[in-house]
């Protein structure tokens, strides 16, 4: 299948789930026992997955509050760990759960993981790797970003085969009998990737049936409409703001700091979250309004002083003519990109996001690729001629555009750059 015939198909489609083999892991589990995917009752003990994003901490509360259960949180860290947002999420929900319901709570269990498998790990053909991962995953249109999540598809083996070794443990040392595991994927994230779909979640829980020979073993997520267990990420945000629980503390951005981006998949999609609720976000972004054309130019500035820093660029290189403008650019090594149909598609292998350009994005791209020292001074030459404008005030705003958009190219490491070299 060509690359333009599989990104046409995906577009339509707005859920991963697959009814037809839901039905048929329903009816085994039927015919085992009578026990139905209902919710466990108060009081009783189960295993909830924390990431500290809002979604599972937001879980957390109503699983203590609305449904009186006994949650014993654990939480799974790469090797090199959450990000600092992520850590400070936890410590307030950790914090909040302790004093409101002292007698339903249970510090979280930290593990670490080995990092897993990602795709950016494979050295193959670039058209190849391309065609590898969006015939697995899906394009969407979720908070106006076409994002595809590539990196470490099989986490959640991982996750549930390590818990299911911790509630075995818990068994024997602590006596807690733990048939319930809740995870915090939501119905947007079933429109994202197939490992956050409801049959997934069931063919799981099937296998681990099957492994120990007990049906009683549930898998839980908030994506069960039939059984009454079907939050969004905004139905679970409004529940905790109602409940006088500060939800903008929780971390979604995909990086790491104190400061939510505002412009990540992520971050987007919490805004949106928020916007649908109801509810002000109270949450603290750098780009508050995500639109890169509004980047002031203080945080171009603080971008470059950030990358001068990262790169560990000579202060006295650095300061001496340093402007972005005369920067020599060139398509970052860690970008596949395609052209389909004149637009123009790229995939970035470390953070997985698939995404397309518009018209003048397409075109600035495919310059920068052409040529192997283009600078943004250049480019704004370029788009002038291409779309014939030849007045000052339109020629201002695309000066601006240019430089947000590199910019924001550079900071997400689309584009990398150089120094000129000086005659
Ligand atoms: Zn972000």
């Amino acid at each position: 299948m060509s690359i333009s015939s599989f990104l046409m198909m995906t577009n339509k489609m707005n859920n991963f789930d697959d009814e037809d083999t839901l039905k048929q892991i329903d009816d085994i589990f039927h015919s085992k026992q009578t026990r139905s995917f209902e919710l466990p009752g108060p009081n009783e003990p189960v295993v909830l997955l924390l990431s500290g994003g809002m979604d599972s901490l937001g879980l957390w509360f109503m699983l203590t509050h609305k449904y009186k259960l006994q949650v014993y949180p654990i939480i799974f860290y790469p090797n090199k760990s959450l990000n600092s947002g992520q850590w400070k999420a936890i410590a307030y929900m950790t914090n909040l759960i302790s004093k409101r319901f002292p007698n339903q709570f249970h510090k979280p269990h930290k593990i670490k993981l080995a990092r897993g498998f990602s795709y950016s790990d494979i050295k193959i053909n670039e058209k190849e790797l391309l065609s590898l991962i969006v015939r697995n995953l899906s394009t969407t249109d979720v908070a106006g970003t076409k994002a595809v999540v590539t990196n470490n598809p099989t986490r959640l083996f991982d996750y549930i085969s390590k818990t299911i070794g911790y509630i075995q443990k818990w068994k024997l040392q602590r006596n807690i009998d733990i048939k319930f595991i809740f995870i915090g994927f939501v119905p947007e994230d079933a429109e994202i990737s197939r490992e956050s779909t409801l049959s997934v979640i069931r063919s799981i829980n099937l296998t681990l049936s099957l492994i120990f020979g007990d049906y009683s073993y549930r898998l839980f997520a908030p994506l069960d409409k039939k059984n009454g267990f079907f939050y969004k990420k905004s139905d679970i945000l409004r529940y905790a703001i109602n409940n006088n629980v500060e939800i903008e503390k929780s971390w979604s951005c995909m990086k790491s700091g104190n400061i939510h981006c505002g412009l990540c998949p992520s971050c987007k999609s919490r805004k949106l979250a928020f916007k649908h609720a109801g509810h002000r976000d109270k949450t603290r972004y750098i780009h508050p309004y995500g639109d890169i054309t509004a980047i002031p130019q203080k945080v171009i500035r603080q971008t470059i002083a950030k990358i001068q820093n990262r790169f560990r660029i000579k202060p006295n290189i650095a300061k001496t003519n340093f402007t972005i403008i005369k920067m020599q650019l060139f398509i970052h090594p860690d970008v596949i990109w395609n052209s389909v149909d004149g637009k123009v598609y790229r995939l970035h292998k470390t953070s997985g996001i698939l995404d397309s350009l518009n018209d003048v994005g397409g075109f600035i791209w495919r310059c920068i690729a052409n040529s192997s020292a283009v600078t943004i001074q250049e480019l704004i030459v370029m788009v002038k001629k291409e779309y014939y404008i030849n007045n000052k005030k339109e020629e201002k705003v695309i000066t601006k555009d240019i430089s947000a958009f590199i910019t924001d190219a550079i900071e997400k490491s689309y584009i990398g750059f150089k120094k000129k070299n000086m005659k």
